[in-house]
């Protein structure tokens, strides 16, 4: 497979990026490391006319710790950078974790933190070559008025599988996004949408510059959990993320999160709302994973059964809630 021809721009700096992003509006493509990118332009799905390479530059490559107690992330930090780094591994270990858990060392050398978030959703319609797409009529990703994942939908379910989104989420973490002249913070979970196609906040002209992550305290706990098919270099078939404040009553606050299910991370409100009530005993635990199942609502492009994905989830949520019981137990002894 040969990648289409597309003209090729190298910033050397933040400046020069959002300048040229501006004059190429949605005909551009942000590259990092290409990980995701380039395999898609060289299936053809995605083709863009330009192609604006950010790797490198020096705004977007540190990581560090602000004033306010937050810790800035620059979007083309590596997943290598990040999963050796010992600032992170200190303050947010299951963030970590989403990190490593994604594809292989040697894609986490090229990957970026900024392509991972921003990961184009996944469909096993969709990232295929052209000969085998050809074989079907065109679906709503590619130009067409069907989809092939759910029969009758009138718009694309395609999946988020991004392993770093969910954790950010559950951490209540915030995208910076810049466009020529304009900055906006966003938060994790406001950044995702739930669209196959638009599946980001993005607009035109803007980029990713890079993620805070708010200063934790003493008393918080969180967890990362990735399901796949294969140990190594594979997509999540579903995961979750949580992050529990305690004080000296229990839990003061928790946030699940559930990646790899649908188009946007899924925020498990109402499940969470279970351990606000009755705090983190194996009885709500239970009672956690039940509703879970039911907070689902319509699952759509799955790859596996309904009922499968639903089993699933139950185990994720019950391993979550009962690892952090673990852990919220283990900090006070
Ligand atoms: C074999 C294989 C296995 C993989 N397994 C996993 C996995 O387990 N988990 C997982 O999460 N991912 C996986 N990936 C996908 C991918 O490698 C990672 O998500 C990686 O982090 C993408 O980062 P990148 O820098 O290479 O992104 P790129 O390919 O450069 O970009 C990805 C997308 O993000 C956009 N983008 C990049 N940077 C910015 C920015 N700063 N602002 C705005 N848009 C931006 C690009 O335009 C593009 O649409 C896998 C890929 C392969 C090939
Ligand atoms: S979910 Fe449907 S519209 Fe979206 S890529 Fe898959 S088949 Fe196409």
């Amino acid at each position: 497979m040969r990648l289409p021809r597309f003209e090729f721009l190298k910033p050397v700096s933040l400046e020069e990026s959002l300048t040229l992003l501006e004059k190429s509006g949605r005909k551009a493509k942000v590259l990092a490391g290409g990980t995701d990118l380039l395999v898609n332009m060289k299936y053809g799905v995605l083709r863009p006319e330009t192609v604006i390479s950010v790797k490198g530059i020096p705004e977007l490559s540190s990581i560090s710790a602000g004033m306010n107690g937050n810790t800035e992330i620059g979007a083309c930090v590596t997943l290598t950078d990040l999963a050796g780094n010992s600032l992170i591994a200190g303050k947010f270990p299951a963030f970590q974790g989403a990190v490593r858990s994604v594809a292989s060392k040697h894609i986490r050398n090229m990957a970026s933190i900024g392509g991972n978030i921003c990961l184009d959703t996944r469909c096993w319609y969709y990232n295929q070559s052209k000969l085998w797409r050809d074989a079907r009529e065109l679906c709503h990703r590619t130009g067409g008025k069907v989809c092939h994942a759910i029969k009758g939908s009138t718009r694309c379910h395609a999946i988020n599988s991004s392993d770093t989104a969910p954790a950010l989420i559950a951490l209540d973490a915030k995208i910076a996004v810049m466009k020529k002249g304009q900055k906006r913070l966003i938060p994790a979970k406001e950044f995702y949408r739930d669209d196959g196609i638009r599946h980001t906040s993005l607009e035109p002209g803007e980029m990713v510059t890079s993620i805070q992550l708010p200063e934790g305290n003493g008393n918080s706990q969180s967890i990362f959990i990735k399901v796949s098919t294969r140990k190594g270099i594979d997509f999540a078939t579903g995961s979750i993320a949580a992050h529990a404040t305690v004080n000296d009553k229990g839990v003061s606050g928790i946030r699940l999160v559930l990646g790899s299910i649908s188009s946007a991370p899924i925020l498990l409100d109402k499940t969470s709302q279970v351990i606000m009530e009755s705090g983190l005993t194996e009885k709500s635990i239970e009672k956690a994973a039940e509703t879970a199942r039911s907070e689902l609502g319509t699952l759509t492009n799955l790859f596996t059964s309904a009922g499968y994905k639903r089993h699933l989830v139950e185990v994720l949520v019950r391993r979550a809630l009962s690892e952090l019981k673990e852990k919220i137990g283990r900090a006070r002894k």
